[in-house]
């Protein structure tokens, strides 16, 4: 029997879905995230296999059932299948998916599927070589789309590509990615360029609304999907001659925050109930021995009741949030 969530807000919303950061490092040197490569820092290390299943067990106590690992780059931990398998031998977790920059994707991706990954999401931002290098930092998009190619012939449950929309940079793309998806079960997500507390002018530059891509999806006879009961914020379209889909995340809409199932935790243990604030909650302290998990789950649900019901980005508000690498997108 599924178990109702105990993690609602003070405004109805239900939260069945933990995004937890692994680590913060990533190998790569995105533009719009780590545009000089990760810097080591000074400090506590990140969240061992152990600690990530007492929360999971936490979270899942309250009714979650899907955990996507992130970071930084996940599979940069030497320790990510011991994570897949610790996640997935937790009874309640029936949707267990990851994020990753797809470098080492063709090599892992039997492997991942073995140890319980359900789901994929690899970030690619351009199928054009020579964009995908320069926004990455490396030119690496043939070994990417070898790794998502293994992804489909491994039988992952859903093929996602996540690709982050620049202005001048993919936005007249879209045509390269619909022939992508024309023969693939891969579903597509434009994301718009969210602003950080330390990407501003990089923002203001590159920032664009998915507005025109859903006109130009509509005009091409893409079908709006409706939005199945307890899903996320992504909008969906389907066309009868695609065999993938097209969505657009365009948290700078009226309305986004309505549909927002999603808790976050970072590689340091700390909660983040919206991508947009500035402090997580600590949860490490609750992490350190199993006997733990009462106090946990107490806190997490009074921690929930704090949750602001916009993070109001489209009345400009702008806060000092983290750039994504760190509490994992
Ligand atoms: N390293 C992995 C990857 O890139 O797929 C996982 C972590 S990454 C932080 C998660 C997602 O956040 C990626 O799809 C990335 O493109 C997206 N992202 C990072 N910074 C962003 C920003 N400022 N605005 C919108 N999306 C962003
Ligand atoms: Fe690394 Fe992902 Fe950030 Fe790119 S978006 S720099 S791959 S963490």
């Amino acid at each position: 029997m599924v178990q109702e969530t105990l993690l609602k807000d003070a405004f109805g919303r239900s939260f069945e879905y933990l995004r937890l950061s692994i680590t913060e490092v990533c190998n790569f040197r995105c533009t719009y995230c780590l545009p000089d490569g990760y810097q080591k820092q000074k400090g506590p290390g990140f969240l061992s296999v152990e600690e990530a299943v007492r929360l999971a067990r936490g979270f899942v106590a309250l009714g979650t059932w899907k955990i996507r690992l992130t970071g930084g780059e996940p599979s940069v931990r030497r320790d990510f299948i011991e994570f897949i398998e610790a996640m997935r031998a937790i009874p309640g977790v029936r949707r267990l998916a990851t994020t990753t920059n797809g470098y080492r994707l063709e090599k892992n991706a039997k492997a991942w599927r073995d140890a319980g990954l359900d789901a994929i999401n690899v970030s690619v931002d351009s199928f054009r070589p020579e964009v995908f290098h320069k926004v990455t930092g490396h030119d690496r998009l043939r070994e990417v789309e070898a790794g998502i190619e293994a992804c489909l012939d491994e039988g992952y449950d859903a093929v996602k590509i996540n690709a982050v929309l620049l202005k001048g940079v993919n936005d007249q793309d879209l045509s390269l990615f619909q022939d992508y998806v024309r023969n693939r079960p891969v579903s597509v997500r434009f994301i718009e360029l969210m602003r950080t507390g330390d990407n501003a002018e990089y923002f203001d530059r590159y920032h664009v609304s998915a507005d025109i891509l859903a006109q130009n999806l509509e005009q091409e006879g893409w079908v709006r999907k409706t939005r199945a009961a307890g899903a996320g914020p992504a909008i969906e379209y389907v066309h009868s001659d695609y065999a993938g889909a097209i969505g657009l995340i365009a948290p700078y809409s009226k309305d986004f925050c309505k549909t927002c199932n999603r808790l976050r935790v970072s590689a340091l243990g700390k909660l983040h109930l919206c991508l947009f604030t500035e402090f997580g909650m600590d949860l490490r302290p609750f992490l350190q021995a199993d006997e733990q998990l009462e106090e946990l789950k107490v806190f997490l649900c009074k921690a929930l009741q704090t949750k602001a019901q916009s993070h109001y980005l489209d009345e400009g508000v702008t806060g000092g949030n983290h750039r994504f690498a760190d509490i994992g997108g």
